[in-house]
């Protein structure tokens, strides 16, 4: 069901503590934390603790908690001084999703062209 932890997710794992993961904020609805696989000199994942496969349904079932994420993707830019960054959500296959708990990318801290690949 949307918002309950799932057990077969990598990032309801991480939520839970049972997946090791350098945390750099977390809040009573979101943690943010850094990816695993950098693709930028800052890039920090920044997910709802509660289960949405992706942003659309993160959006569609829990507006509050999808602004909650938009507010923490600012946290974490003023965190990482970052003047210019970009937030990213891949959502679908096509667009390069892989894990199905949403998620907002925040990349920043080098040059990032348009458009994206
Ligand atoms: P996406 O491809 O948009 O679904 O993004 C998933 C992201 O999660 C990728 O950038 C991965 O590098 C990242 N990732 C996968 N496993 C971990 C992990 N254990 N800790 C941190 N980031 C991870
Ligand atoms: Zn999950």
């Amino acid at each position: 069901m949307a918002g309950e932890a799932q057990d077969d997710c990598l990032f309801c794992k991480i939520v839970a503590g049972t997946i090791p993961a350098t945390i750099v904020r977390e809040t009573e609805t979101t943690v943010a934390f850094r990816d695993i696989n950098p693709q930028a000199p800052t890039h920090v994942l920044v997910i709802p603790k509660a289960h949405h496969k992706d942003a659309a349904a993160l959006a569609a079932a829990a507006p509050e908690l999808a602004a909650d994420v938009l507010r923490e993707t600012q946290a974490v830019a003023d965190g990482e001084k970052l003047d210019s960054y970009r937030i990213v959500f891949n959502t679908g296959t096509g667009a390069g999703q892989t894990v199905w708990h949403a998620h907002a990318h925040v990349l920043g801290g080098r040059g990032l062209d348009w458009p994206p690949g």
